[in-house]
């Protein structure tokens, strides 16, 4: 276990949290006990830098993450302490007001009237589509990178409306709840860049394991050793991935997630007791 640090992306919306309440007091331990052993956790998520920061103190332990998917990894020295950077941060995006200059004057208006963003809504339709109390969501609404949104139109529009954002240097993320617009960022170009700087940074190999629920979770999901896939309640989600590696939950989160985490670990013969 000394020679390979062991890394593992997780999402935390329906995948390491219950997608309804967002609770995960059930594996708390569990989640503890993998970092004592060395693991290193590292949420990836497209929630805010505030919000994350509410997770890792119900957690009680400070841990890297990365934000916004894919926009910004914070707390690199947690990764390895060689890494030092300024601000000890690493930043893959515009700030929000050049996105959305470029939203405004570059994405055709028909694609535009189908936007509804979440900043637009009334306080209680804020609430419902996110599941969120007031408290929580001006959490969630304080955003550095993206435009969380609800898009009215069928699969092929979201295609070609993702084609013209695409053109512009923009990306369409789709999560369990919401729609993001981002810079041309993702979880998974987060997560290799700093794969990339560890295996220069540490002497050992890593091992990568990546959980996630959803369409913006597939770049890390396609990029890692071994990925993880936790099912939705009521929802078919994220069937069509075919790897034959994929470990696949047989419940939802924040069970799920120790169910396959443990799976993982136990294929690279590592077994956490208890
Ligand atoms: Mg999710």
């Amino acid at each position: 276990m000394k020679s390979i640090q062991i890394l593992i992306f997780t999402d935390l919306d329906g995948s390491l949290l219950d997608h309804n309440n967002f609770e995960f007091k059930e594996i708390r331990d569990f989640i503890l006990k993998c970092i004592k052993n060395g693991i290193k956790i590292i949420p990836n998520t497209s929630k805010t830098r505030i919000e994350i920061q509410v997770f890792i103190n119900q957690l009680g332990q400070n841990l890297p993450f990365i934000v916004e998917n894919g926009a910004a990894i914070h707390n690199l020295d947690l990764i390895h302490p060689k890494v030092k950077l300024n601000d000890n941060q690493l930043v893959f995006s515009r700030p929000l007001s050049e996105i959305v200059d470029q939203f405004k004057k570059n994405i055709p208006t028909d694609f535009q009237k189908r936007c509804v963003f979440l900043k637009d809504m009334t306080l209680i339709e804020q609430m419902k589509i996110l599941g969120l109390n007031k408290k929580y969501l001006a959490l969630a609404l304080n955003r550095d990178y993206s435009m969380p949104l609800v898009f009215d139109g069928s699969k092929e529009i979201v295609d070609e409306f993702t084609r013209h954002l695409k053109k512009f240097g923009m990306k369409l993320h789709e999560g369990g709840r919401v729609y993001n617009i981002s810079d041309d960022c993702s979880k998974g170009k987060a997560m290799k860049t700093l794969i990339e700087m560890l295996k220069n940074e540490l002497k050992c190999k890593t091992h990568t394991i990546v959980v996630g629920d959803s369409p913006n979770d597939i770049s890390m999901l396609n990029a890692c050793d071994q990925p993880c896939v936790i099912p939705l309640p009521n929802k078919k989600n994220l069937s069509y991935l075919k790897d034959q590696k994929i470990i696949r939950a047989t419940q939802t989160a924040p069970k799920g997630w120790e169910e396959v985490v443990r799976a993982s670990l136990k294929k690279i013969n590592i077994d956490l007791e208890g």
